[in-house]
């Protein structure tokens, strides 16, 4: 991963809980390589407790992501909303502080000054895809296969932070 732009900064966390806020939208999803999801605009909470031998984050995502039909190859918007814990614990050997890792205990080195949430923000967000993507099974309406939205889905990219766009094809969704 290339580009990591959430990252809490160590040595400024206060003892007890510390709040933070990322969004995570479609231009951090494409920069990630063969990533799974090309446009997204999903909001992160993280409260970060600073114990003495670890830090407790717990982390609420909640958005939208765009996927692709695996039957119909139509796009269609995917509404997630997740919680997570991940503790990152000092109490690690030093030599390979990432080497015991997975979804909830990650070590990290005691002379860690910038935490990098980047890449496990990805992955929970990408554990949201289902291995079945065809909401068209069940309904035809659900891929978005009129005119009028594929041209609005294949607008410029950009990040899709308060687009209206969002809001048509949620419309569409719930229809
Ligand atoms: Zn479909």
């Amino acid at each position: 991963m290339q580009n990591r732009p959430f990252t809490i900064d160590v040595p400024k966390l206060r003892p007890g809980a510390n709040s933070f806020r990322f969004h995570m939208g479609s231009v951090f999803f494409r920069q990630v390589e063969h990533s799974l999801i090309q446009r997204a605009d999903v909001a992160v909470e993280a409260s970060i407790d600073r114990q003495p031998a670890l830090l407790d984050a717990r982390i609420a995502l909640e958005g939208n992501i765009e996927l692709v039909c695996d039957r119909c190859l139509q796009p269609y918007p995917k509404a997630i909303v997740a919680r997570h814990r991940i503790v990152y614990s000092y109490d690690a050997p030093d030599e390979q502080p990432e080497a015991a890792t997975d979804d909830e205990l990650v070590f990290i080195s005691r002379n860690l000054q910038t935490l990098d949430m980047s890449q496990d923000l990805y992955d929970l967000v990408s554990l949201q895809v289902p291995l079945r993507k065809a909401p068209c099974d069940e309904d035809n309406t659900l891929c978005l296969a009129d005119e009028q939205v594929r041209n609005l889905l294949d607008a410029p990219a950009g990040d899709t932070s308060a687009d209206p766009r969002w809001d048509a094809l949620n419309k569409l969704k719930d229809n």
